[in-house]
């Protein structure tokens, strides 16, 4: 009757209209077509896209053709026995998976397909564990495909192989492609220095493998007598970690790169060390100036990043290095705030002096009264040295 009917271009039987806009234009016919869908549970709106693959063969065909679920013979996984991570696409992925189960059900769950017309698609997943390195998939599918209820059931074995990844490779082949050294001007780094590099270069690899660089590692540290040596995987984790330390103490970073071997590709592979130089004088530190002309007393160094700055131990006024000297003028270190003694304040004399007990004779001293003298306290940190006996600042005044 109505010249628009489809036919079923496999089995040749008429096909319902399911086309919504003609439907509700076509008069007699939608009657027809409503009627016989009907039958099917089918309602318009919920018909496939007609452009889908398949969608102009009648039922019978349709469903005779229709896979529900597309899933592999074997699902292989390939995991690093070290580390836990696994192999995927071209390379290896921390999934930070606690077992191996998690991640077959995810690698099984990135392997299967389910039909684009299928609907309301849910699936759950049974894993058993047949050996060591197998994990069966009994896995179960429900969805709705043309209106009416389907369900399948596929089983899919995986097949777990551990090996050795990239990174945990490299680590244990003692791979590095920077060195950092950690040295300093005129002395040896003290602990303080060393220990905070160790914690500067663990917390650069930490956030690196963070955004999931699998490259960043340290492949060793060692305490040398001049100082500290690491190793570490990559050139730039070298150089985040010598910018830190000098951003932080002050110093200069010397590179230099050895030519160590050529790539698989013939490019020449460099390694470069840096050499952080700190600076020869630390905050805390009271140096003598060399300079004779310089007659304003010791110093005791508040900043050796940039210019060396600090404080006069006999005014209180500020002292900065030329540009010149930068951090590191011409100087002897008379010692070091931390190893300040407590003395007695005898009198306050005038504003320029004080008189304290000389903390090895106990006697009586008249020394310069510096502007943080506070005159109320009955003790102060004084520093009895070759250039004679000076008052410092509380150490609170930092
Ligand atoms: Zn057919
Ligand atoms: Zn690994």
């Amino acid at each position: 009757m109505a010249d628009s009917r489809a036919f079923c271009p496999r089995c040749g039987d008429p096909i319902p209209d399911r086309s919504r806009s003609d439907a509700t234009e076509t008069g007699d016919a939608t009657e027809t077509t409503e009627t016989t869908n009907e039958g099917d549970g089918t309602e318009t709106s919920e018909i496939p896209d007609p452009r889908t693959e398949g969608s102009d063969l009648c039922r019978a065909c349709y469903f005779e053709d229709f896979e529900f679920v597309d899933a592999p013979q074997q699902v292989d996984v390939r995991v690093c026995a070290r580390c836990g991570a696994v192999h995927r696409g071209q390379r290896w992925v921390d999934v930070g998976a606690d077992d191996y189960t998690d991640v077959a059900i995810e690698e099984v769950s990135e392997a299967l397909g389910v039909h684009v017309d299928a609907e309301d698609v849910a699936w759950q997943v049974e894993p058993e564990q047949v050996d060591e390195n197998t994990i069966r998939m009994h896995c179960y599918f429900t969805g709705v495909v043309r209106g009416e209820p389907v369900e399948e059931q596929v089983t899919v074995p995986v097949r777990i192989a551990r090996q050795t990844c990239t990174r945990c490779g490299r680590i244990a082949g003692d791979y590095y492609a920077s060195i950092v050294q950690i040295r300093a001007e005129d002395r040896t780094p003290v602990a303080e220095e060393t220990e905070r590099a160790k914690e500067i270069a663990n917390n650069i690899v930490a956030e690196m493998e963070a955004t999931g660089d699998r490259n960043a590692f340290i492949t060793k540290m060692s305490e040398t007598p001049d100082g500290l040596n690491m190793r570490v995987s990559t050139n730039k984790i070298g150089k985040k970690i010598s910018n830190k330390m000098v951003e932080e103490f002050g110093g200069a970073i010397n590179d230099a790169e050895t030519l160590v071997t050529e790539d698989s590709d013939g490019n020449e592979v460099y390694r470069v060390t840096f050499a952080v130089r700190l600076p020869p004088y630390r905050p805390g530190d009271i140096i003598e100036l060399a300079d004779e002309d310089d007659d304003d007393g010791p110093v005791l160094v508040r900043s050796a990043r940039g210019n060396l700055k600090g404080t006069r131990v006999t005014t209180g006024e500020h002292y900065e290095a030329d540009y010149e000297e930068g951090n590191s003028p011409d100087a002897r270190k008379l010692g070091e705030l931390e190893a300040a003694e407590e003395t007695t304040v005898v009198t306050v004399e005038d504003e320029n002096a004080v008189q304290v007990l000389d903390p090895e004779t106990y006697q009586a001293k008249t020394v310069s009264r510096p502007d943080y003298f506070d005159p109320d306290a009955e003790t102060v940190p004084v520093l009895k040295s070759r250039a004679g006996l000076h008052v410092l600042p509380a150490e609170s005044d930092d």
